[in-house]
């Protein structure tokens, strides 16, 4: 259980410590997960374990992937009940594809026989979740499947991560009327040369990444995320020549905090 403040880390996804970006979770001081692409996949069980609250964006693999590990680690362990927050589109999904006893063990069903540690949140979009002290507010982004994006308040400050969307006035206008928005994570996948891919997965490229952190400087950091491997240090000069010493990239494995200045 969260106490107060908040700390955001994005967790390591490669073993190699490169700080490559193959999976998504964002970790919110400890407790609550932001996706669960790398999550099961990094920390010790008594760390892993600490994580009451998972909320996901959308049903793709880099987002979800470790959570069936994590939940097979944690499930013995005695912790609090994990609630699973996403809308039903996206649950559907996870029963439909991978809890179904061929891909992993239905832990929804086995978690309604027996003690409870799975509790599906089902999430209208738009509607604002209380997690370990956390608002947490969904807001709709585009992409190729149904997907989310978050605004995270303790009550003082707010960050907001949208990974995974294309070009969305929608979001912008919506983040602009946050008071208290600090920082922005947002989806940086592709260079310039990739942007029909781009258009066609439903991503930012780094022009794109750089509109909109013109847009909301200084006053909100905004922070490049889900840069395709392949593609790193290509986006990173781009962003270089697009923002200079104002272009930020988000580290895996870095603790970060935002605060009001
Ligand atoms: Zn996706
Ligand atoms: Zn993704």
């Amino acid at each position: 259980m969260r106490v107060f403040g908040m700390k955001v880390r994005l967790l390591p996804s490669e073993i190699s410590g490169s700080g490559l970006q193959f999976l998504s979770c964002y970790l919110i001081s400890d407790t609550v997960a932001i996706d669960a692409g790398s999550l099961g996949l990094v920390g010790t069980p008594n760390q892993q374990v600490r994580v009451d609250h998972v909320f996901l964006t959308h049903s793709h693999l880099d987002h979800v992937g470790g959570l069936p590990i994590f939940l097979d680690t944690v499930v013995e362990m005695g912790g609090e009940t994990v609630s699973l927050h996403a809308t039903p589109w996206v649950l559907d999904v996870l029963q439909a594809d991978i809890f179904n006893d061929r891909v992993m063990p239905d832990f929804v069903r086995i978690s309604q026989k027996g003690p409870v540690f799975l509790n599906l949140c089902p999430m209208e979009v738009g509607t604002m979740v209380f997690a370990d002290g956390l608002k947490i507010t969904s807001i709709e982004v585009k992409h190729v499947v149904p997907t989310v994006a978050y605004i995270i308040d303790d009550g003082k400050d707010a960050i907001a991560i949208a990974t995974d969307t294309a070009p969305c006035e929608n979001l912008y206008s919506k983040l602009e009327g946050i008071p208290n928005l600090r920082a922005l994570l947002l989806d940086c996948s592709f260079p310039v040369k990739q942007k029909e891919l781009a258009k066609v997965s439903g991503h930012l490229t780094t022009e794109d990444f750089a509109m909109v952190a013109k847009r909301f400087s200084p006053k909100i950091e905004v922070w490049a995320i889900h840069i395709k491997p392949r593609y790193h240090e290509e986006v990173l000069s781009e962003l270089d020549k697009l923002l200079g010493s104002s272009a930020r990239i988000l580290e895996a494995g870095r603790n970060y905090e935002w605060t009001t200045p």
